[in-house]
C-alpha cells in the first residue's frame, strides 16, 4: 500500500511541474535591456557618525539590548550553527528561542537570523560610537565567522548533506544574507582585502551551486516557507557587491533570483505576477513584503525594464495603504489584506525596519526626494514610538493608537496568554528574537544614508545632528550638521576641506518645508538645495526650515496632528507592571495598563500651538516639544485643553481621532 502510495505520490510530482511547464509564461519582463546607473552612491560605512541625539540615543542601547542581547538569550547565541554546530540531516531539534513545544523543523536556521542580525546591529553601532571594548569582541567573532569558512568558499548553516538541495523550506541564503551584511559593514570600516575576499568566494559559492537562470532555487513543495523567501534577500549582498565591483554579473544573478522567486508558487506578496494583478491585495507575512520591496527595485535597476518599474510603483502604493500616521507599516503578523488602521493594525519592529531599509535604497537608487520623507516619517515616529522612551526595551508589535500593552493588541482577548507581543522587552524570547536585533540595526541604517555622493559632489539626504568625513575629488571634506532635528529645525553646517575645493553641496528638502531661510545662495532642483561653489578651509551655512501645524486625515478618516516630520500623540496615563525580570541588571520586560480609559475626538474649537521647553524634557529628548490643542473628552462630550507629545515620548497614547458625527455612527 504505501509503496502505491509513493508512486502515486511521485507520479503526481512529475505530472505537476509538467503541467506547469506547458502553459506558455510570458517573462519577457525579466529581459535585460541596461543596468540603470544608480543616481546616488553609499559612503563607505563608518564615514558617516551619529552626533547629538542620536548618538546619545545609540549609546544607551549599546549600553543596553544591543550590546548586551547575547548575556539575555545565551543559548541562542551560542549555538555555533555557522561552525561547529552546522545543521545536517542527524539534526531534528534546536532550542530556537519560541514558546512552542513541538519544533517543525522549518525553524532550524532561526538562531542564525537571531545572531547575525543582531551582530550586524552590534557592529555597526560599535563601528559608529568607536567602541573599543565593543570592536574588540567584533574583531574576535569576524575571525571566528572567517574561519568557518571551507576551501570551496561555503560560508552558511548547513553540512555537506543538506546544503543546496532542499525540496522547500531552508535558510541556505537567508543565514548567508544575515551573516554577510555584518562583514560588508566590517570590511567597509577597516576596508581589509581578506574580508572582501571571503565574501565574494561565498557568493561565488552560491552562483556554482545555484547556477544563473539554470535552476530553481525558490522551488518549494510548501508554498509558505518563510526561510526560502528571506533568502531571496540575498540581493542586498549582490547589489552593494556590484557598487563595489562594478561587476555586472552580480545585478544579473539579483535578477535571476527575483525571477525564480516570482516563478514559484509561494505565500509572498512580492511575485511579480501578484503585482500585476489588479485585484490582489498584500495579505502575506509582513516583514516578507516589505523587505522585498529591495529586491524588486534590485530587478528593475538590473534589467532596466519599465515592465518592472511599473510593478514597483503598483507595489509602493500598495504599501501605502498600509501605512498609519506614524508610518508603521501592517506586520502583526499577516498583513491579511487589510488597510491601516491606527488602532486595528499592528506593525512589528522587523517590518519597521525592513520597510525603512527598502525606501532609504530607493532614495540611494533613484535620488528621488520623497523617499527621505518616508524614510524620516518612519525613523522619528514608528520606530521611535515602538522603543520604550525611557528603558531599554522595545515593542515586538505596536499600533499608533495604544490603549494597553499587555501581550494582545489594545487587549483583544488573550484567553491561552500566548499573545505576548504587544508588551515591551529587551529580547522578546517568548515569541522570537527577531525584533530586538532589527532594532539594533535601525539607527545604523538611517546613519548610513544620511550622506551620499553623486557625481557632482556630497548630497545631505536624511537629516539629523552628523558628522561626515570623506573624499571628493581627491580633496578631504568634513562637514558637522549641529541640528536637534526632528524637534529643532535650524541645521548650521561647518564645512571644511583641506585645500580649496569646487563642488556641489545638495541638501534635501523635506516636502512639508514649504517655506526656508538660509544665509547662503542656492538653486532649487527637484526638492533638493543645490550650492555650488568653490570651498575654502571652513565655511558655515546656516538653514532653517518652516514648518506648519498640520491636521492630516488617516485612511479610516481619523485626524491627526504633524508637525514638521513630526506626528504627536496625546499621551495616556499608565500602569507599569513588571512582567519578567531577567539575570542580568538592569533588564525587564513591562506591561502597562492604562489608568482611565478615555476616547477622546477631534475638536476644531482652539487653534493648536508648539511649545519647545528644553527643562521640560531634560532627560526626555522627545518630550522637548508639545502641542497644545483642545480635544472632545468622548464621555462628557465637552471639549478639554490637552497637551501632545511626538510618538517617540509615549508608551499608551492616542494619535488619531475621530470627527463625533462619525464616531457617532460607530457600532458600539
Ligand atoms: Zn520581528
Amino acid at each position: 500500500m504505501k509503496r502505491i502510495l509513493l508512486l502515486l505520490f511521485s507520479l503526481i510530482s512529475i505530472l505537476i511541474p509538467l503541467a506547469m511547464k506547458s502553459q506558455p509564461v510570458n517573462n519577457s519582463q525579466y529581459q535585460i535591456i541596461a543596468a540603470m546607473p544608480q543616481k546616488l552612491q553609499w559612503l563607505p560605512f563608518g564615514e558617516i557618525k551619529p552626533t547629538g541625539w542620536i548618538r546619545e540615543q545609540m549609546q544607551k542601547d549599546l549600553d543596553g539590548f544591543v550590546g548586551h542581547l547575547d548575556e539575555l538569550v545565551p543559548d541562542l547565541m551560542a549555538d555555533s550553527i555557522y561552525g561547529k554546530d552546522r545543521l545536517t540531516k542527524l539534526v531534528k531539534a534546536k532550542n530556537v528561542g519560541n514558546i512552542g513545544i513541538e519544533m517543525d523543523p522549518q525553524y532550524l536556521w532561526w538562531n542564525s537570523e537571531t545572531q547575525s542580525n543582531w551582530r550586524d546591529g552590534y557592529i555597526r553601532n560599535s563601528i559608529l560610537l568607536d567602541d573599543k571594548n565593543h570592536l574588540n569582541k567584533n574583531e574576535k567573532y569576524v575571525a571566528w565567522l572567517l574561519s568557518t569558512q571551507d576551501p570551496d568558499g561555503y560560508i552558511g548553516v548547513y553540512s555537506k548533506d543538506l546544503r543546496y538541495n532542499f525540496p522547500d523550506e531552508n535558510g541556505e541564503l537567508w543565514a548567508k544574507t544575515t551573516a554577510l551584511r555584518g562583514l560588508l559593514a566590517w570590511y567597509e570600516y577597516t576596508g581589509r582585502q581578506e574580508i572582501m575576499v571571503a565574501i565574494q568566494k561565498t557568493v561565488a559559492d552560491v552562483m556554482r551551486n545555484y547556477p544563473v537562470n539554470a535552476c530553481h532555487p525558490f522551488k518549494s513543495d510548501k508554498p509558505f516557507a518563510g526561510g526560502l523567501t528571506h533568502g531571496l534577500m540575498f540581493t542586498d549582498i549582490l547589489d552593494r557587491l556590484y557598487q563595489f565591483t562594478g561587476d555586472k554579473s552580480y545585478l544579473d544573478y539579483a535578477l535571476f533570483l527575483y525571477k525564480d522567486f516570482s516563478e514559484n508558487i509561494l505565500r509572498e506578496d512580492g511575485q511579480y505576477s501578484k503585482i500585476m494583478d489588479t485585484g490582489y491585495r498584500l495579505k502575506e507575512h509582513g516583514v516578507h513584503t516589505y523587505e522585498h520591496l529591495r529586491s524588486l527595485t534590485a530587478a528593475w535597476f538590473a534589467s532596466g525594464k519599465p515592465a518592472l518599474k511599473k510593478a514597483l510603483d503598483i507595489y509602493l502604493r500598495r504599501i501605502d495603504q498600509c501605512a498609519t500616521p506614524s508610518g508603521g507599516p501592517i506586520g502583526d503578523e499577516w498583513v491579511g489584506g487589510r488597510i491601516a488602521d491606527a488602532t486595528a493594525t499592528g506593525y512589528e519592529y522587523c517590518s519597521i525596519h525592513e520597510l525603512l531599509d527598502g525606501y532609504c535604497n530607493l532614495l540611494q537608487k533613484t535620488g528621488e526626494n520623497r523617499f527621505g520623507d518616508k524614510v524620516e516619517l518612519l525613523f522619528f515616529n514608528a520606530a521611535q514610538g515602538a522603543r520604550h522612551p525611557e528603558k531599554s526595551a522595545i515593542a515586538y508589535c505596536k499600533t499608533d493608537n495604544s490603549w494597553q500593552m499587555t501581550g494582545a493588541k489594545n487587549g483583544e482577548p488573550n484567553e491561552d496568554g500566548k499573545q505576548t507581543r504587544f508588551k515591551y522587552s529587551p529580547a522578546h524570547q517568548d515569541v522570537a528574537v527577531c525584533c530586538v536585533p532589527n532594532a539594533g540595526r535601525i539607527t545604523p541604517y538611517y546613519i548610513k544614508a544620511m550622506w551620499t555622493k553623486d557625481d557632482e559632489g556630497l548630497v545631505a539626504t536624511l537629516h539629523g545632528p552628523s558628522e561626515v568625513e570623506t573624499t571628493i575629488k581627491n580633496t578631504k571634506v568634513r562637514i558637522l550638521a549641529e541640528t536637534s532635528y526632528p524637534l529643532g529645525f535650524t541645521i548650521d553646517y561647518r564645512v571644511m576641506v583641506n585645500q580649496p575645493a569646487a563642488f556641489v553641496l545638495k541638501i534635501r528638502k523635506p516636502d512639508w518645508a514649504k517655506k526656508i531661510s538660509a544665509n547662503f545662495d542656492y538653486t532649487e532642483k527637484e526638492g533638493f538645495l543645490i550650492i555650488n561653489r568653490t570651498w575654502q578651509s571652513a565655511t558655515d551655512l546656516h538653514l532653517e526650515f518652516h514648518p506648519e501645524i498640520v491636521i492630516m486625515e488617516d485612511q479610516q478618516k481619523a485626524k491627526y496632528f504633524t508637525y514638521g516630520s513630526l506626528v504627536f500623540a496625546k499621551p495616556i496615563e499608565s500602569r507599569e507592571i513588571v512582567t519578567k525580570t531577567f539575570p542580568v541588571e538592569p533588564f525587564r520586560d513591562f506591561a502597562y495598563l492604562p489608568m482611565k480609559k478615555i476616547d477622546y475626538l477631534y475638536s476644531d474649537e482652539k487653534k493648536p500651538v508648539i511649545k519647545f521647553d528644553a527643562e521640560a524634557g531634560k532627560n526626555q529628548f522627545w518630550k522637548r516639544i508639545s502641542m497644545k490643542t483642545t480635544l472632545l473628552n468622548e464621555k462628557t462630550e465637552k471639549p478639554e485643553p490637552v497637551t501632545l507629545y511626538p510618538v517617540g515620548a509615549t508608551i499608551l497614547r492616542q494619535v488619531t481621532f475621530m470627527m463625533k458625527e462619525d464616531d457617532d455612527k460607530k457600532i458600539k
